[in-house]
């Protein structure tokens, strides 16, 4: 009909019949309700009324009948369609229509519901225009509106008028759509009077509806608030020198490795931008074609044999099996490969003790100084170095006083000392040098009990660690380790309404001084700032610890900063910080107000983990899954300098502390630092047998910061020096991974840290690996921004193209996915990035080997945690720079991939329900490896039954998965979550069943009969019909109003009319 002309025909209509002198409302009437159901679905009504001269006429009728309810209503809707154009609400509002509508709304009455709803929605409409809203401002009828809200409020007490007081929330939300509304609403008490309102429509059930809107606009209304800090900056700035001297081939691949991390950040944050894939698919063939030649002269080649040592060894203790060099752990090759960054290697127990004791670390009222260490790269003297860094690292415990306390009475050898001021009495260096026996006693008694962790190794590798604040602190967790907690961690389930609790806590906050606090507890920047004794302490500083400042803001809730990654303002994520001093069993609310990513996983049943000292000093060091009342939602801070329009969320989650006096950390998900990486490598190499497992450690480049990124080979030592074992071995292909290019993804180092473990050990598929293939392992390509607790940074050395050798097989970069569920692979394939694209080339012809399928194929069966159906094969333009795309279309390696890891858990498989914890990483890590036997050449060899009977690739119990899980994005929640920066939807509109009741029941007076409107009871308001019906027109006017709608069929423009539903 609107395509037809329609809307221009009941244009004409209405301007003829109106302009007569005695309008005939028989006709007019209908004609009007018409109007308004057609023109509410004609987005061009406003204009084409405009052409027609119809604007002002209605408003002109409008006046005419002011005393006439239904003739009112009926205008009414007819502005409110009209006023779709700005132009034409503009002129309504110019022509003084604002006051006419406003004057139509009065005090709290049973009366005429209708009509006034009908006007209430009219100056909303109206109120989509900024002129319109400058002038409600202006004429204070905004403290009106919320006067009205009030008065409807109190005296609905029968909640008949529902709707009355939601139509009045939606126009007090377009007028606060400016800022001028803003600011008039808050001035007039706006934001009290609607938390007072809500407290009392939270009270009873048909008044429920009436919460969302208000919690909304209270939200919306919130001034912006600046984060309290100095400098959106991070707190660490790194000194960036040009080109450091320590990084080998510095110019070959930087251009990869530099774009590499930047656009696979694009990666990360694309997921739920529901972007148009077929936009962003490659579809140019000659892109998409593989270049096995290589992309730079041979003769650089030759360079890279640093990188693969297993070429060159001679394997001596093949014949000298009993070598005493090779058996003795304090000899070995990494440090014999290292340039110099790496000193001589001395025995590191010996080192500890010969540390002298004076420090450093904590001073007794619980603030820290530290001593500051600068950044060499290369210090000439290598032992000078590392007494300067045990130095600096000799406080092994991260921290408190209290912590300390703690292990006194763990070890009981001590008498107790239970108050920290007694320390005070002991001399540094004793205390350091006791503190340090006692960490002797504890870990000869309980260190043991983490496979591949020995704390004295983390200490050792710690202790060279180069960070940009110089952390002399070492994080408990890290050091004494972590073993996963027995059973499965189910996902939380969301609290109802979570969302709206935690706002209107927020908005408490905004009006009631009398509870809040607000005072600095924490400031990464500012040691002097004191714990007060009757709140939390904060801690921070050590390695990938970030918490940038602590406001306590209520007695048990406080709001946390994150640090931005260093030399940028962006990108927090990731959180991991020290808490202590809590008192057992009080819930203390944490917020994490700056958190940058749209949506979280923690809507989603994902909670952060927490480490208790306590409880790891009586047998249970472990990370758990913890935390309630979670939720992520847009809040109300902004940039302190108001640099970027950025949109900041709010991580809040409650924790009940088990004991008092402990300390505790808490972090975004399992912490693996780099110095765990780097003690865990020593602990594998010690594990490995030389004369079978070829394990070497090498440094693939320096990091800015001096640190060394290391590149771990692993491979089986040739059968014998026999020319054909030893070719065999030149010969085998290699398999790449890669880690944390993403600092903040510490989920990728816990399976590779299971990938590892896995290829060094006894295990028989182990074995066979070795012996197919060369693993060149690459597990942290990102120290730097891991030591400095960055969530995602750049990639300071250049490891891209390092490990460039002709005969790989399959490369793999695991990443950690903060979206999804379930872990899974993004693989490259020509056909079906040109087929999801929607190109014309021909692919009949195109060959393309579907070996990339084999490995996420078997992964699906073996790996519960994995799920093929969230795999994707396509090349997309934005990823083009992605490590995955480069290697498979450079390099042309037909099995490049991405491995996603989730932080929360499975909606599938085995796991479904389940959070994943480190077991379940490692695992994955290891069952990757299992996959890498269905691309073995030989197939007949490992195949033998040895290895099927070991893994049983076709036979295993996990096949049963379903494959009908959420492949994208999640499903929504029960309560609606606002993720997007847009303004939130209110329904302010059902103006089609407002319309058709006023249509369907002409008269409301005459009609009470028990034939109820099927229109009137679409409303989704909960108005009594009854009562309405009885005492819809006040008595002054309800004589005017009986006006019976005679002509039930009418036709009008061909358009045939029935009972007000249009049936032609
Ligand atoms: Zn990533």
């Amino acid at each position: 009909m609107i395509s037809k002309g329609g809307s221009e025909a009941l244009l004409t209509a209405l301007v003829n019949h109106a302009r007569t002198f005695s309008p005939d409302y028989n006709i007019l009437l209908p004609l009007l309700h018409l109007l308004a159901k057609v023109g509410h679905r004609d987005r061009r009504i406003g204009m084409k009324a405009e052409d027609a001269g119809a604007v002002l006429l209605t408003l002109n009728l409008l006046r005419q009948n002011i005393n006439h309810a239904r003739r009112v209503a009926a205008c009414l809707w007819v502005i409110q369609v009209f006023s779709s154009s700005v132009s034409a609400a503009n002129l309504i509002g110019e022509n003084h229509g604002l006051d006419v509508i406003y004057q139509l709304i009065p005090q709290y009455t049973t009366r005429n519901l209708h009509t006034i709803k009908a006007a209430i929605n009219a100056f909303a409409a109206l109120l989509y225009t900024k002129a319109n809203v400058w002038s409600i401002v202006s004429k204070g009828y905004i403290s009106g509106l919320l006067r009205l809200y009030e008065d409807w409020h109190n005296k609905d007490t029968q909640h008949v008028a529902i709707s009355i007081r939601h139509a009045l929330l939606c126009c007090l939300h377009n007028a606060t759509q400016s800022t001028a509304g803003r600011q008039a609403f808050i001035s007039q008490g706006g934001i009290r009077l609607l938390y007072q309102t809500t407290q009392t429509c939270l009270l009873s059930k048909s008044t429920e509806c009436l919460v969302e809107p208000s919690v909304q606009l209270m939200r919306k209304c919130l001034p912006k608030t600046p984060l309290p800090l100095t400098s959106d900056k991070s707190a660490y700035t790194f000194p960036l020198p040009g080109r450091p001297h320590a990084v080998p081939d510095v110019d070959i691949g930087s251009d990869e490795s530099s774009i590499e991390s930047d656009a696979e950040e694009d990666e990360d944050n694309q997921e739920d931008d529901n972007r148009d894939y077929d936009d962003d698919l490659e579809s140019d063939l000659n892109k998409l074609r593989l270049r096995p030649d290589p992309d730079r002269p041979k003769e650089l080649l030759p360079q890279y044999s640093r990188l693969c040592p297993e070429l060159s060894h001679d394997f001596q203790e093949l014949v000298l099996s009993s070598e005493p060099e090779e058996s003795s752990t304090s000899s070995s090759d990494d440090e014999a490969v290292m340039p110099d960054t790496f000193p001589p290697r001395s025995n590191s127990r010996d080192s500890m003790r010969s540390t002298p004791n004076s420090d450093s670390s904590t001073s007794l009222d619980g603030s820290y100084t530290e001593t500051e260490i600068s950044i060499k790269g290369h210090t000439p003297a290598a032992a000078q170095l590392e007494a300067h860094d045990f130095h600096s690292h000799s406080s092994v415990l991260s921290t408190s006083p209290g912590c300390r306390t703690m292990i006194r009475e763990a070890t009981e050898e001590t008498p107790s000392v239970q108050k920290r001021d007694e320390q005070d009495d002991d001399e540094e260096g004793a205390e350091e040098g006791h503190h340090r026996t006692m960490i002797d006693r504890l870990l000869e008694r309980h260190g043991s009990c983490i496979p591949h962790h020995e704390p004295k190794l983390y200490r050792a590798a710690a202790a060279k660690t180069k960070s940009i604040p110089g952390f002399s602190i070492l994080a408990f967790p890290d050091f004494w380790g972590h073993l996963p907690p027995p059973g499965h961690e189910p996902m939380a389930p969301r609290k109802p309404n979570i969302q709206r609790q935690k706002v209107l806590e927020d908005v408490q906050r905004f009006l009631n001084t009398s509870d809040t606090i607000n005072r600095l507890v924490f400031d990464l920047e500012d040691s002097s700032v004191q714990c007060q004794s009757d709140s939390l302490r904060f801690f921070s500083k050590f390695e990938c610890g970030n918490l940038r400042k602590a406001i306590q803001v209520r007695r048990c809730e406080y709001d946390l900063i994150l640090n931005a990654d260093a030399n940028c303002s962006q990108h927090t994520q990731w959180f991991y910080f020290e808490v202590s001093n809590m008192v057992a069993d009080v819930p203390y609310r944490f917020n994490v107000i700056n958190c940058e990513k749209s949506n979280s996983q923690f809507n989603y049943g994902m909670q952060p983990v927490l480490y208790s000292v306590r409880e790891a000093l009586e047998g249970k060091p472990r990370w758990v899954r913890t935390g309630t009342d979670i939720c992520y939602y847009r809040n109300y801070f902004c940039p302190a300098q108001g640099r970027r329009k950025t949109t900041f969320y709010t991580l809040t989650f409650t924790i009940t502390f088990k004991h008092n006096e402990d300390v505790c950390y808490l972090a975004y998900h399992y912490p693996y630092t780099y110095s765990a990486l780097k003690a865990h490598l020593k602990v594998l190499q010690k594990s490995v047998d030389p004369a079978t497992v070829f394990f070497r450690q090498q440094i693939l480049c320096g990091t800015l910061a001096g640190n060394p990124c290391p590149l771990v080979t692993i491979t089986a030592c040739p059968a014998s020096k026999g020319w054909k074992d030893l070719h065999q071995l030149r010969n085998r292909p290699c398999i790449v991974l890669t880690g944390r290019v993403h600092p903040g993804e510490s989920n990728a180092s816990w399976v590779m840290k299971g990938t590892l473990e896995f290829l060094c050990s006894s295990d028989l598929v182990a074995q066979s690996l070795r012996e197919a293939f060369v693993f060149k392992i690459i597990p942290m390509l990102n120290p730097d921004g891991v030591i400095n607790g960055i969530c995602h940074g750049r990639q300071s050395g250049n490891p891209g193209a390092d490990t460039d050798q002709a005969d790989r097989q399959v490369f793999c970069d695991y990443h950690g996915h903060s979206r999804k569920k379930n872990v899974f692979l993004y693989g490259c394939s020509v056909k079906e990035t040109l087929w999801q694209s929607g190109s014309t080339v021909d692919t009949v012809g195109l060959k393309e080997d579907p070996g990339y399928r084999t490995i996420p194929k078997t992964l699906d069966r073996i790996a519960p945690a994995f799920s093929f159906n969230s795999c994707n094969y396509l090349v997309e333009k934005s990823r083009s720079a992605t490590a995955r795309v480069v290697v498979w279309r450079e390099m042309g390696v037909l099995r490049s991939y991405t491995m996603e890891s989730t932080y929360n858990g499975c909606d599938q498989g085995i796991y479904k329900g389940l959070q994943t914890g480190t077991r379940e990483l490692q695992e994955m890590g290891v069952k990757f490896c299992h996959s890498l036997l269905s691309v073995t050449k030989d197939m007949k060899l490992l195949y033998s039954r040895r290895l099927i009977n070991h893994i049983d690739l076709d036979h295993n119990i996990l096949d049963h998965k379903s494959h009908n899980c959420f492949e994208d994005d999640e499903p929504p929640c029960v309560e609606e979550i606002e993720y997007s920066t847009d303004r939130p939807t209110v329904k302010c509109n059902d103006l089609d069943s407002d319309v058709n009741s006023n249509m369907a029941n002409p008269d409301e007076e005459e009609e009470l009969d028990e034939r109820h409107s099927d229109a009137a009871k679409c409303q989704q308001d909960c108005i009594n019909e009854s009562i309405i019906k009885g005492n819809l027109f006040p008595p002054q006017i309800r004589q005017a109003s009986i006006e019976a709608l005679s002509e039930k069929r009418n036709t009008c423009n061909g358009v045939r009319i029935s009972n007000g539903q249009i049936t032609s």
